[in-house]
Protein backbone atom coordinates (compact mmCIF):
# COMPACT_ATOMS: atom_id res chain seq x y z
CA UNK A 1 0.00 0.00 0.00
CA UNK A 2 1.27 3.63 -0.53
CA UNK A 3 2.40 5.08 2.31
CA UNK A 4 0.66 8.17 1.35
CA UNK A 5 -2.68 6.60 1.35
CA UNK A 6 -2.34 5.31 4.67
CA UNK A 7 -1.14 8.49 6.24
CA UNK A 8 -4.05 10.54 4.74
CA UNK A 9 -6.65 7.92 6.06
CA UNK A 10 -5.34 7.49 9.23
CA UNK A 11 -5.33 11.38 9.73
CA UNK A 12 -9.00 11.23 8.45
CA UNK A 13 -9.83 8.91 10.78
CA UNK A 14 -8.83 10.70 13.31
CA UNK A 15 -10.62 13.93 12.13
CA UNK A 16 -14.56 13.76 13.31
CA UNK A 17 -15.56 16.17 10.97
CA UNK A 18 -14.40 14.03 8.30
CA UNK A 19 -17.29 10.99 7.25
CA UNK A 20 -15.39 8.34 6.63
CA UNK A 21 -16.68 6.02 3.72
CA UNK A 22 -13.05 4.53 3.75
CA UNK A 23 -11.98 0.70 4.98
CA UNK A 24 -14.54 -1.27 4.73
CA UNK A 25 -16.06 -1.26 8.59
CA UNK A 26 -18.78 -3.56 9.40
CA UNK A 27 -21.31 -1.60 11.43
CA UNK A 28 -21.25 -1.75 15.36
CA UNK A 29 -24.92 -1.54 15.44
CA UNK A 30 -25.49 -5.20 13.51
CA UNK A 31 -22.56 -6.62 15.99
CA UNK A 32 -24.39 -8.90 18.86
CA UNK A 33 -23.04 -7.08 21.43
CA UNK A 34 -25.15 -8.53 24.47
CA UNK A 35 -24.97 -12.54 23.27
CA UNK A 36 -20.93 -12.31 22.57
CA UNK A 37 -20.61 -10.41 25.98
CA UNK A 38 -22.28 -13.50 27.85
CA UNK A 39 -20.61 -16.11 25.46
CA UNK A 40 -17.45 -14.72 26.50
CA UNK A 41 -18.03 -14.77 29.77
CA UNK A 42 -19.50 -18.06 29.65
CA UNK A 43 -16.68 -19.72 28.15
CA UNK A 44 -14.24 -17.84 30.15
CA UNK A 45 -15.77 -18.92 33.26
CA UNK A 46 -16.33 -22.50 32.80
CA UNK A 47 -14.29 -23.84 30.42
CA UNK A 48 -10.78 -24.18 30.65
CA UNK A 49 -9.61 -24.85 27.10
CA UNK A 50 -11.40 -20.94 26.35
CA UNK A 51 -7.83 -20.27 28.81
CA UNK A 52 -5.10 -22.67 27.48
CA UNK A 53 -3.54 -23.73 24.17
CA UNK A 54 -5.10 -25.66 21.77
CA UNK A 55 -4.51 -27.42 18.19
CA UNK A 56 -3.18 -25.22 15.33
CA UNK A 57 -5.86 -26.20 13.29
CA UNK A 58 -8.28 -25.32 15.81
CA UNK A 59 -11.15 -26.29 18.18
CA UNK A 60 -13.20 -29.17 16.98
CA UNK A 61 -16.51 -28.11 17.46
CA UNK A 62 -16.47 -24.99 15.65
CA UNK A 63 -14.65 -27.00 12.78
CA UNK A 64 -17.76 -29.52 12.82
CA UNK A 65 -19.98 -26.27 12.90
CA UNK A 66 -18.38 -24.93 9.74
CA UNK A 67 -18.15 -28.38 8.02
CA UNK A 68 -22.33 -28.74 8.43
CA UNK A 69 -22.57 -25.58 6.64
CA UNK A 70 -20.80 -26.37 3.70
CA UNK A 71 -22.31 -29.70 3.68
CA UNK A 72 -25.90 -28.17 4.06
CA UNK A 73 -25.27 -25.99 0.60
CA UNK A 74 -24.02 -29.06 -1.37
CA UNK A 75 -20.32 -29.39 -0.53
CA UNK A 76 -19.31 -32.52 1.47
CA UNK A 77 -16.67 -31.10 3.98
CA UNK A 78 -15.19 -33.37 6.27
CA UNK A 79 -14.68 -31.45 9.90
CA UNK A 80 -11.19 -32.73 9.83
CA UNK A 81 -10.71 -30.52 6.92
CA UNK A 82 -11.26 -27.22 8.08
CA UNK A 83 -8.40 -24.95 9.40
CA UNK A 84 -9.36 -22.18 12.12
CA UNK A 85 -7.35 -19.21 11.29
CA UNK A 86 -6.95 -15.47 12.90
CA UNK A 87 -9.23 -14.04 9.88
CA UNK A 88 -9.67 -14.52 5.96
CA UNK A 89 -6.50 -13.08 6.39
CA UNK A 90 -4.26 -15.38 7.89
CA UNK A 91 -6.07 -17.57 5.16
CA UNK A 92 -4.95 -15.54 2.22
CA UNK A 93 -1.89 -15.60 3.50
CA UNK A 94 -1.03 -19.18 4.20
CA UNK A 95 -2.41 -20.01 0.82
CA UNK A 96 0.60 -17.35 -0.51
CA UNK A 97 2.97 -19.43 1.55
CA UNK A 98 1.76 -22.84 -0.76
CA UNK A 99 2.14 -21.16 -3.83
CA UNK A 100 5.63 -19.26 -3.17
CA UNK A 101 6.79 -18.51 -6.64
CA UNK A 102 3.64 -19.34 -8.27
CA UNK A 103 1.53 -16.85 -10.39
CA UNK A 104 -2.03 -15.89 -9.29
CA UNK A 105 -4.13 -13.99 -11.05
CA UNK A 106 -6.64 -11.56 -8.85
CA UNK A 107 -8.56 -9.74 -12.44
CA UNK A 108 -7.63 -6.11 -12.45
CA UNK A 109 -9.33 -4.57 -9.07
CA UNK A 110 -9.48 -6.58 -6.19
CA UNK A 111 -8.93 -6.91 -2.31
CA UNK A 112 -5.75 -5.25 -1.85
CA UNK A 113 -4.58 -7.21 1.43
CA UNK A 114 -5.01 -10.09 -1.07
CA UNK A 115 -2.36 -8.79 -3.26
CA UNK A 116 -0.17 -8.03 -0.43
CA UNK A 117 -0.65 -11.18 1.11
CA UNK A 118 0.62 -12.98 -1.95
CA UNK A 119 3.21 -11.13 -2.80
CA UNK A 120 4.33 -10.87 1.14
CA UNK A 121 4.03 -14.79 0.68
CA UNK A 122 6.57 -14.93 -2.28
CA UNK A 123 3.95 -15.88 -5.02
CA UNK A 124 3.17 -13.29 -7.63
CA UNK A 125 0.07 -11.38 -9.05
CA UNK A 126 -0.58 -11.54 -11.99
CA UNK A 127 -3.75 -9.70 -13.68
CA UNK A 128 -5.17 -12.92 -15.91
CA UNK A 129 -3.47 -16.22 -16.46
CA UNK A 130 -1.37 -17.77 -13.94
CA UNK A 131 -1.15 -20.89 -12.12
CA UNK A 132 -4.09 -19.95 -9.70
CA UNK A 133 -7.05 -17.72 -9.86
CA UNK A 134 -8.24 -15.37 -6.38
CA UNK A 135 -12.12 -15.13 -6.96
CA UNK A 136 -15.03 -13.93 -4.85
CA UNK A 137 -17.98 -15.74 -5.56
CA UNK A 138 -21.43 -13.64 -4.31
CA UNK A 139 -19.87 -10.76 -3.75
CA UNK A 140 -16.80 -9.39 -5.03
CA UNK A 141 -14.68 -6.78 -2.99
CA UNK A 142 -14.35 -3.64 -4.41
CA UNK A 143 -17.12 -3.73 -6.85
CA UNK A 144 -19.68 -5.63 -4.90
CA UNK A 145 -21.06 -7.90 -7.80
CA UNK A 146 -20.71 -11.72 -8.60
CA UNK A 147 -17.73 -12.25 -10.15
CA UNK A 148 -19.04 -16.32 -10.58
CA UNK A 149 -21.87 -17.49 -11.26
CA UNK A 150 -22.35 -16.16 -15.13
CA UNK A 151 -18.73 -17.83 -15.98
CA UNK A 152 -19.09 -20.86 -13.10
CA UNK A 153 -17.77 -23.27 -15.89
CA UNK A 154 -15.03 -21.66 -16.52
CA UNK A 155 -13.96 -20.92 -13.20
CA UNK A 156 -14.28 -24.83 -12.72
CA UNK A 157 -12.19 -25.49 -15.41
CA UNK A 158 -9.02 -23.66 -13.94
CA UNK A 159 -6.42 -24.92 -12.77
CA UNK A 160 -7.02 -24.16 -8.95
CA UNK A 161 -8.89 -21.87 -7.50
CA UNK A 162 -8.55 -18.92 -4.19
CA UNK A 163 -12.23 -19.14 -3.50
CA UNK A 164 -12.62 -16.23 -1.08
CA UNK A 165 -16.46 -16.20 0.59
CA UNK A 166 -15.76 -13.13 3.06
CA UNK A 167 -19.00 -11.61 1.76
CA UNK A 168 -20.76 -14.25 0.18
CA UNK A 169 -23.51 -14.83 2.53
CA UNK A 170 -23.92 -11.02 2.30
CA UNK A 171 -25.63 -10.90 -0.88
CA UNK A 172 -28.86 -8.45 -0.69
CA UNK A 173 -31.16 -10.87 -2.10
CA UNK A 174 -29.73 -14.27 -0.15
CA UNK A 175 -29.22 -15.77 -3.21
CA UNK A 176 -25.88 -17.97 -1.92
CA UNK A 177 -24.73 -20.01 -4.76
CA UNK A 178 -23.31 -24.06 -4.37
CA UNK A 179 -19.59 -23.33 -3.27
CA UNK A 180 -16.93 -24.16 -5.90
CA UNK A 181 -15.54 -26.71 -3.49
CA UNK A 182 -18.48 -28.54 -3.96
CA UNK A 183 -17.35 -29.20 -7.73
CA UNK A 184 -13.78 -29.14 -7.69
CA UNK A 185 -12.80 -30.18 -3.47
CA UNK A 186 -9.00 -31.01 -4.70
CA UNK A 187 -8.40 -27.59 -6.61
CA UNK A 188 -10.19 -24.99 -4.47
CA UNK A 189 -8.63 -23.56 -1.09
CA UNK A 190 -12.09 -22.26 0.03
CA UNK A 191 -11.38 -19.10 2.80
CA UNK A 192 -14.39 -18.21 5.31
CA UNK A 193 -14.76 -15.67 8.08
CA UNK A 194 -16.88 -14.35 10.86
CA UNK A 195 -15.50 -10.88 10.58
CA UNK A 196 -18.61 -9.51 8.35
CA UNK A 197 -21.26 -11.15 9.84
CA UNK A 198 -20.17 -11.27 14.24
CA UNK A 199 -17.17 -9.43 14.34
CA UNK A 200 -13.94 -8.55 12.61
CA UNK A 201 -12.27 -7.71 15.91
CA UNK A 202 -12.15 -11.49 16.77
CA UNK A 203 -10.14 -12.78 14.34
CA UNK A 204 -11.75 -15.90 13.17
CA UNK A 205 -12.03 -17.12 9.90
CA UNK A 206 -11.03 -20.18 8.08
CA UNK A 207 -9.36 -22.33 5.27
CA UNK A 208 -10.20 -25.70 3.89
CA UNK A 209 -7.02 -26.33 1.56
CA UNK A 210 -6.91 -29.27 -0.62
CA UNK A 211 -6.84 -32.37 0.90
CA UNK A 212 -2.74 -32.83 0.13
CA UNK A 213 -1.86 -29.73 1.01
CA UNK A 214 -3.70 -30.10 4.96
CA UNK A 215 -0.95 -31.33 6.82
CA UNK A 216 1.46 -28.32 5.50
CA UNK A 217 -0.92 -25.98 5.93
CA UNK A 218 -1.48 -26.89 9.53
CA UNK A 219 2.53 -26.74 9.94
CA UNK A 220 3.08 -23.54 8.49
CA UNK A 221 -0.06 -22.34 10.67
CA UNK A 222 1.27 -23.30 13.55
CA UNK A 223 4.74 -22.21 13.07
CA UNK A 224 3.27 -18.38 12.27
CA UNK A 225 1.19 -18.45 15.32
CA UNK A 226 0.73 -21.99 17.41
CA UNK A 227 -3.17 -21.60 16.78
CA UNK A 228 -6.11 -19.03 16.47
CA UNK A 229 -7.05 -17.54 19.95
CA UNK A 230 -8.95 -20.32 22.21
CA UNK A 231 -11.09 -17.31 23.41
CA UNK A 232 -12.91 -16.17 20.39
CA UNK A 233 -12.91 -19.14 18.54
CA UNK A 234 -14.69 -20.68 21.74
CA UNK A 235 -16.85 -17.62 22.43
CA UNK A 236 -17.84 -17.62 19.09
CA UNK A 237 -19.03 -21.12 18.89
CA UNK A 238 -20.97 -20.56 22.08
CA UNK A 239 -22.21 -17.53 20.57
CA UNK A 240 -23.57 -19.67 17.53
CA UNK A 241 -25.34 -22.22 20.11
CA UNK A 242 -27.45 -19.69 21.35
CA UNK A 243 -28.15 -17.28 18.32
CA UNK A 244 -29.51 -17.95 14.77
CA UNK A 245 -27.23 -17.35 12.82
CA UNK A 246 -29.14 -17.00 9.44
CA UNK A 247 -31.47 -14.41 11.07
CA UNK A 248 -28.00 -12.61 12.00
CA UNK A 249 -27.31 -12.48 8.45
CA UNK A 250 -30.66 -11.73 7.05
CA UNK A 251 -30.80 -8.82 9.19
CA UNK A 252 -27.20 -7.77 8.41
CA UNK A 253 -28.38 -8.13 4.44
CA UNK A 254 -31.71 -5.72 4.88
CA UNK A 255 -29.69 -3.47 6.83
CA UNK A 256 -26.48 -3.27 4.18
CA UNK A 257 -28.97 -2.85 1.24
CA UNK A 258 -31.21 -0.28 2.82
CA UNK A 259 -27.30 1.35 3.24
CA UNK A 260 -26.70 0.97 0.04
CA UNK A 261 -29.77 2.39 -1.61
CA UNK A 262 -29.35 5.73 -0.05
CA UNK A 263 -25.66 6.06 -1.05
CA UNK A 264 -26.45 4.90 -3.98
CA UNK A 265 -29.11 7.30 -4.59
CA UNK A 266 -27.45 10.20 -3.23
CA UNK A 267 -24.56 9.89 -5.42
CA UNK A 268 -26.63 10.03 -8.41
CA UNK A 269 -28.78 12.90 -7.38
CA UNK A 270 -25.54 15.03 -5.27
CA UNK A 271 -22.68 13.85 -8.46
CA UNK A 272 -23.54 15.48 -11.74
CA UNK A 273 -22.78 12.25 -14.63
CA UNK A 274 -21.53 9.89 -11.77
CA UNK A 275 -20.92 6.41 -13.17
CA UNK A 276 -20.88 3.77 -10.50
CA UNK A 277 -21.51 -0.11 -9.96
CA UNK A 278 -25.12 -1.04 -8.44
CA UNK A 279 -23.80 -3.12 -5.43
CA UNK A 280 -25.39 -6.61 -5.14
CA UNK A 281 -24.15 -6.92 -1.60
CA UNK A 282 -21.37 -5.88 0.92
CA UNK A 283 -20.23 -3.03 2.24
CA UNK A 284 -19.17 -0.38 -0.65
CA UNK A 285 -20.31 1.15 -4.18
CA UNK A 286 -17.32 1.27 -6.74
CA UNK A 287 -17.12 4.91 -8.13
CA UNK A 288 -15.56 5.34 -11.57
CA UNK A 289 -14.79 8.48 -13.51
CA UNK A 290 -13.43 9.27 -16.92
CA UNK A 291 -10.58 10.77 -15.52
CA UNK A 292 -7.15 10.16 -15.60
CA UNK A 293 -5.16 11.20 -13.11
CA UNK A 294 -3.77 11.12 -9.96
CA UNK A 295 -5.83 9.63 -7.66
CA UNK A 296 -4.19 10.07 -4.19
CA UNK A 297 -4.83 13.93 -5.27
CA UNK A 298 -8.46 13.15 -5.31
CA UNK A 299 -8.21 10.90 -2.05
CA UNK A 300 -6.93 14.70 -0.87
CA UNK A 301 -9.36 16.51 -2.01
CA UNK A 302 -12.12 14.69 -0.57
CA UNK A 303 -10.35 15.03 2.89
CA UNK A 304 -10.40 18.23 2.56
CA UNK A 305 -13.98 18.68 1.42
CA UNK A 306 -14.59 16.52 4.62
CA UNK A 307 -15.05 13.12 2.79
CA UNK A 308 -12.69 10.08 3.12
CA UNK A 309 -12.80 7.10 0.56
CA UNK A 310 -10.70 4.29 -0.95
CA UNK A 311 -8.62 5.18 -4.07
CA UNK A 312 -8.87 3.31 -6.88
CA UNK A 313 -4.99 2.48 -6.92
CA UNK A 314 -4.72 0.41 -3.64
CA UNK A 315 -6.84 -2.00 -5.64
CA UNK A 316 -5.16 -2.34 -8.92
CA UNK A 317 -2.34 -4.87 -8.59
CA UNK A 318 -0.34 -2.53 -11.01
CA UNK A 319 -1.32 0.64 -8.73
CA UNK A 320 -2.47 3.56 -10.81
CA UNK A 321 -3.27 2.03 -14.25
CA UNK A 322 -6.42 3.20 -16.13
CA UNK A 323 -9.33 6.53 -15.03
CA UNK A 324 -9.39 7.18 -11.21
CA UNK A 325 -11.87 5.56 -9.48
CA UNK A 326 -13.04 5.27 -5.69
CA UNK A 327 -14.89 2.61 -3.68
CA UNK A 328 -17.21 4.27 -1.12
CA UNK A 329 -17.80 2.35 2.29
CA UNK A 330 -21.96 2.78 3.50
CA UNK A 331 -21.94 0.00 5.52
CA UNK A 332 -20.57 1.71 8.66
CA UNK A 333 -22.12 5.53 8.53
CA UNK A 334 -25.25 6.59 9.43
CA UNK A 335 -28.00 7.09 5.91
CA UNK A 336 -27.78 10.96 6.76
CA UNK A 337 -23.70 11.22 6.66
CA UNK A 338 -24.23 8.76 3.81
CA UNK A 339 -25.75 11.67 1.91
CA UNK A 340 -23.47 14.61 3.58
CA UNK A 341 -20.60 12.46 2.40
CA UNK A 342 -22.09 12.52 -1.17
CA UNK A 343 -22.11 15.83 -1.78
CA UNK A 344 -18.57 16.05 -0.40
CA UNK A 345 -17.63 14.40 -3.25
CA UNK A 346 -19.09 16.45 -5.63
CA UNK A 347 -17.55 18.96 -4.00
CA UNK A 348 -13.96 17.36 -4.41
CA UNK A 349 -14.21 16.11 -7.70
CA UNK A 350 -15.29 19.10 -8.96
CA UNK A 351 -12.28 20.80 -7.43
CA UNK A 352 -9.63 18.07 -8.21
CA UNK A 353 -10.31 18.40 -11.87
CA UNK A 354 -10.01 21.93 -12.07
CA UNK A 355 -6.54 21.67 -10.51
CA UNK A 356 -5.24 18.92 -12.24
N1 LIG B 1 -11.33 -11.10 2.09
C1 LIG B 1 -11.97 -9.98 1.74
C2 LIG B 1 -12.56 -9.90 0.39
C3 LIG B 1 -12.07 -8.92 2.64
O1 LIG B 1 -12.70 -7.79 2.27
C4 LIG B 1 -11.50 -9.04 3.92
C5 LIG B 1 -11.58 -7.93 4.96
N2 LIG B 1 -11.55 -6.66 4.52
C6 LIG B 1 -10.82 -10.22 4.23
C7 LIG B 1 -10.77 -11.24 3.31
C8 LIG B 1 -10.14 -10.41 5.55
O2 LIG B 1 -11.08 -10.57 6.57
P1 LIG B 1 -10.72 -11.04 8.04
O3 LIG B 1 -11.14 -9.95 8.95
O4 LIG B 1 -11.53 -12.28 8.22
O5 LIG B 1 -9.27 -11.31 8.11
Amino acid sequence: MNPRITELQKQAAGRSDVIGLAGGLPADELMPRTELARALAEVTAHRDEALQYGWPEGDESLRAWIARRLTARGATVDPERVIITSGAQQALALVGAACRGERISVGSETYPAAIAAFRQAGAAVVVTGGDAAYVMPGVGNPHGVDQIEPHRLRWLAEKTLIVDEAYSELRFDGQIARPLLADAPERVWHIGTFSKSVSPGLRVGWLIPPAREHDSIVDIKSAMDLQTASLTQLAIRRLLATLDYDALLAKARGFYQERAAVLGQALHDEVPGIRFTVPEGGFAIWIDTNDDGDDVALLEACIAAGVCMDPSSVFRPRGAAGPVAMRACFSNTAPDQLVEGARRFATALERWRRDR
